[in-house]
Formats: structure tokens, C-alpha cells, sequence
């Protein structure tokens, strides 16, 4: 069988997240009652005008410059002409020749180093104005539509990647990591369930044949509503295209590109219809809509505002922290105001990697089990920063130190007094050495068992220490009653 490499580019729109929509004030909240958040401008009635939202623009250039792309200094809006129903205007106002971004990049990588670190490169990212909503009943048997025009008008960004993404793994962690970005910026909610991103993927295959290099024809694959079914429908995508080249030998350019919807339950592409060229949508300038100019100086002040991105941030963590890569992508992944609690924990301790094992571990466990979210968490930094340095004093024992910190949750009173309740505190080393004595003088067996080599036999004294003193540490019983049985 021969062998190919799939060549994917991913298309994402984003829904920005402004209060009002592109080019009218409506309001942009989702789950209104259908067609209550339209306007004369959003509904395309005759002579109403459009309005820039600078708000979008902002944002849409904050991306751009996140995502390293060049901001020309001039830009414009254009019609794409379809029709369609859910469109009132009988067209899009977007951007065709000259976008808002281009030429950008952004690096994919793996923390189970399934693949190697690599740039996909951005093509553009430009703004265009989101259709309404259609629901169609023939489900239902029944021929009727309805249309929301709610959504019509909202503000999108589409991010076009060049088809530098080799399989569904690496397509999977260039969204991971866009959606990561996006979030960090505030630049939208990334919400797939209310359709704040959406994502096309284009894929065809290259095959090495005895004759050389034969390309399959281009296929956009739409209808992706969550991540995991972008993997699965590139997966399938790439099996089918071979067969189909196996059984017609079709080439990239003997077909037109066509479009396949993603069924989910079927596990499926299907076929849909073949592809406009963009000639087809006779795209020409908004005459009512002026040309948008990007200042230097109001790119030097939007390059100043830019927040860290995620990998700046991973980057810090690891340099300044210590954190090993696969930690500091754990944290950075929990979000902005996790990575922010998690500073201001180090700031009181010092211990970067404890406050991680906590916020990373402890307090997701404690999240979860509690069906809470990180903001309801009834713990400040400064407190765990407290619980971290009282262990590392060796004043809290490591062994008691998660009855303390889900103590601390209940009440939220701060670990001293929380200590002082639990009748918590450091054990003399004379007394555990007391302790460990009476054991050994008490299961002879256990001794016999390790001077004949049996370390392990220790392990049964260690129940029968915690019981008789809970704040001794295990790891130190250990340790002590080896020492003694050594000198017997
Ligand atoms: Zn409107
Ligand atoms: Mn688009």
C-alpha cells in the first residue's frame, strides 16, 4: 500500500466578544427570545446604514498581533454576495483582498511529546458579520423553517491557517492552543455549544506512488461542533479520500473542491455540494462602509495593552519557577485566574512546585468532588501559601497536611487555628523514637523478619503508629525503626 501524509488547514470563526454586534447596537447576548435583537441595519431593510463597532476592530487586531501576524495600515470591507435565507441583506460584509491580519504564525506542541514542537503558519484572520440562525423540522416530518435573526450581524473572526497540520493530533493541539490564546486574551468565550467558535477543516491527501506525487482533490469538512469531532472526522476523512483514489484515481484538479458535513452519530462525512469558486460570490467594496486605518501609534498601544500569551507564560513558568514543561502547561491550561492564585501562592511559600502539586492536584480533587468552581473556592492564596510553608517548617506533618487543608475549606479559618483544633502539631523527635521502640518491643517477629532482609515487613508498624500518635509522619517511623533494628 503506499504511503501518504494528510495536509490539513483549519478555518475557525470566532464569535468576538463585544457587547453589540458589527455594525449596528444590538445586543449580541445569547439565548434572547428569536428576532428580539434586530434592527433596521441587521435586517437589511432598504436605506438603513451601517457603523463600525471600533470595539471589534480593537479586538480582532489584538488577536492579529497575539498571533504575530502583520496589521496592514490600511484595510476595507466587502460584500460576499449568496443567498440564502438566514441572510437577510442577500450578503456577508466581510473582508476579501485586503484583511484586518496576515501572515502570522503560532506554535502547536505536545506535553506526551506524541509529536514534535512545530509553527502552523496563520494565513489571515479577517472580521465578517455572522449570519442568523436556521432550524430546519424536517426531522419532524414537517417541511417548515424557522429563522432566528439574532445572530445575524454579530462580529467574527475567521483565522485561516495554511495547510500545515500533518493529522487530526497535531489539528487537535493547534485548536487547543488557539482557543488557550483566545481566552487569554478575552477576545471571545469559546463557547462551541452557543457557536462562539466554529471550525471547517480542509484536508486532502498527498500519496507517493511509483510514479510520483499524486495530490487528492480538496475537501472542506463542516459541521464540526466540538473538538473531539474534528479529530474523528479527519481520521475518517483521510481513510476515505485513499479509498476513493484507490478505486478512481481522481486527482486535485480533475474535481471541484467539494464540501462533506461531519455526522457525529454516524461517524461520517457526507456529501453536501461542491464548492463556490470565490468568483461566484462577486465580492466587491461596501460603497456605505469607510476603509478602516491602523496608526502606528495606535499599533504601538495595542502591542503595549497585549496581555502574556500562553506560551510566554508556560515560558516564565519554567525559567523563573522551575516548573517542568509538562507542570507549567497543566497550569497555564487551568486558566488566568488559577495561574493568578498560583503566583500569589509562590509569593507567601517560595515553593513553586508544591503550590503547583496543590493547585494542580489538591484543589482540582476538592473542585471536582465538590462540584464548585475555582472562583467559589473558600480558600485565599495567602492561606495555602501558609499550609505549604508550615509543612515545609516541618511544623504541619506531610501526613495531616490534606485533613488540614480540607478543614481549612469547611471552616475558612487559616491553618493555625485549624491545627490547633485537630490537635495537630510537629512531634518531638524523642517521642517518636519512644513510639518506635515500644513497637519493635512489641512485634518481635517484624525484627526477625528484617534482619533477615525483609524490609518490608516494617510496613505493618506503621498502621499501628499512626493509631497510637496521628501526627507521626510514616516516612519517619520508617526510617527510625531501621535505624533501631540495625543496632540491636
Ligand atoms: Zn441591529
Ligand atoms: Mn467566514
Amino acid at each position: 500500500m503506499p504511503d501518504y501524509t494528510t495536509i490539513i488547514g483549519l478555518e475557525v470563526h470566532v464569535q468576538l466578544a463585544t457587547h453589540s454586534k458589527l455594525f449596528c447596537g444590538c445586543s449580541t447576548r445569547f439565548g434572547a427570545e428569536p428576532n428580539t435583537q434586530t434592527c433596521p441595519v441587521c435586517l437589511g431593510l432598504p436605506g438603513a446604514l451601517p457603523v463600525m463597532n471600533a470595539e471589534a476592530v480593537r479586538l480582532a487586531v489584538m488577536t492579529g498581533l497575539a498571533l504575530d501576524c502583520e496589521i496592514p495600515a490600511y484595510t476595507k470591507w466587502d460584500r460576499k454576495q449568496y443567498f440564502y435565507p438566514d441572510l437577510p441583506k442577500g450578503y456577508q460584509i466581510s473582508q476579501y483582498d485586503l484583511p484586518l491580519t496576515q501572515k502570522g504564525r503560532l506554535e502547536i506542541r505536545d506535553d506526551k511529546e506524541r509529536f514534535a514542537s512545530k509553527e502552523v503558519r496563520i494565513t489571515r484572520a479577517h472580521l465578517e458579520e455572522d449570519a442568523g440562525k436556521s432550524s430546519h423540522d424536517e426531522a419532524a416530518g414537517k417541511g417548515d423553517s424557522l429563522i432566528d435573526l439574532n445572530r445575524t450581524g454579530t462580529p467574527l473572526l475567521e483565522i485561516v491557517s495554511e495547510p500545515d497540520l500533518r493529522n487530526s493530533l497535531e489539528a487537535r493541539a493547534y485548536l487547543d492552543e488557539l482557543k488557550l490564546l483566545l481566552t487569554y486574551l478575552g477576545v471571545s468565550d469559546c463557547n462551541m455549544q452557543e457557536g462562539s467558535l466554529r471550525v471547517d477543516a480542509n484536508v486532502n491527501l498527498h500519496i507517493e506512488t511509483p510514479a510520483g506525487k499524486v495530490a487528492t482533490p480538496i475537501v472542506e469538512i463542516k459541521n464540526l461542533n466540538s473538538f473531539r469531532a474534528v479529530e474523528r472526522a479527519l481520521d475518517y476523512e483521510a481513510q476515505r479520500q485513499f479509498r476513493e483514489w484507490e478505486e478512481t484515481g481522481k486527482k486535485l484538479g480533475e474535481a471541484p473542491k467539494t464540501t462533506r458535513g461531519w455526522d457525529d452519530v454516524a461517524g461520517k462525512t457526507k456529501a453536501q455540494r461542491s464548492k463556490e469558486e470565490s468568483a461566484d460570490y462577486r465580492y466587491f467594496p461596501d460603497p456605505d462602509l469607510a476603509p478602516v486605518r491602523t496608526s502606528p501609534e495606535q499599533l504601538a498601544k495595542a502591542r503595549a495593552e497585549l496581555p502574556p500569551r500562553p506560551a510566554e507564560l508556560r515560558e516564565q513558568l519554567t525559567r523563573e519557577h522551575k516548573l517542568s514543561p509538562y507542570d507549567a502547561g497543566v497550569l497555564v491550561n487551568l486558566g488566568r485566574p488559577v495561574l493568578d492564585y498560583f503566583f500569589a501562592v509562590v509569593a507567601k511559600c517560595g515553593d513553586a512546585k508544591a503550590a503547583c502539586n496543590w493547585i494542580t492536584q489538591d484543589i482540582q480533587r476538592t473542585l471536582k468532588y465538590r462540584d464548585r468552581e475555582f472562583a467559589e473556592l473558600n480558600l485565599p492564596a495567602e492561606r495555602l501559601g501558609e499550609l505549604i510553608a508550615l509543612v515545609a517548617k516541618g511544623e504541619l506533618p506531610t501526613a495531616r497536611s490534606r485533613e488540614v487543608f480540607e478543614a481549612m475549606i469547611d471552616s475558612g479559618d487559616d491553618a493555625h487555628s485549624v491545627m490547633q483544633q485537630l490537635g495537630i502539631g510537629a512531634v518531638d523527635e524523642s517521642e517518636l523514637i519512644a513510639l518506635c521502640q515500644e513497637l519493635l518491643a512489641a512485634n518481635p517477629r517484624v525484627v526477625d523478619d528484617v534482619k533477615n532482609g525483609k524490609q518490608q515487613a516494617i510496613g505493618a508498624l506503621i498502621g499501628q503508629a499512626k493509631k497510637k500518635n496521628p501526627n507521626a509522619d510514616p516516612a519517619r517511623i520508617r526510617e527510625l525503626c531501621l535505624e533501631l533494628i540495625a543496632k540491636m
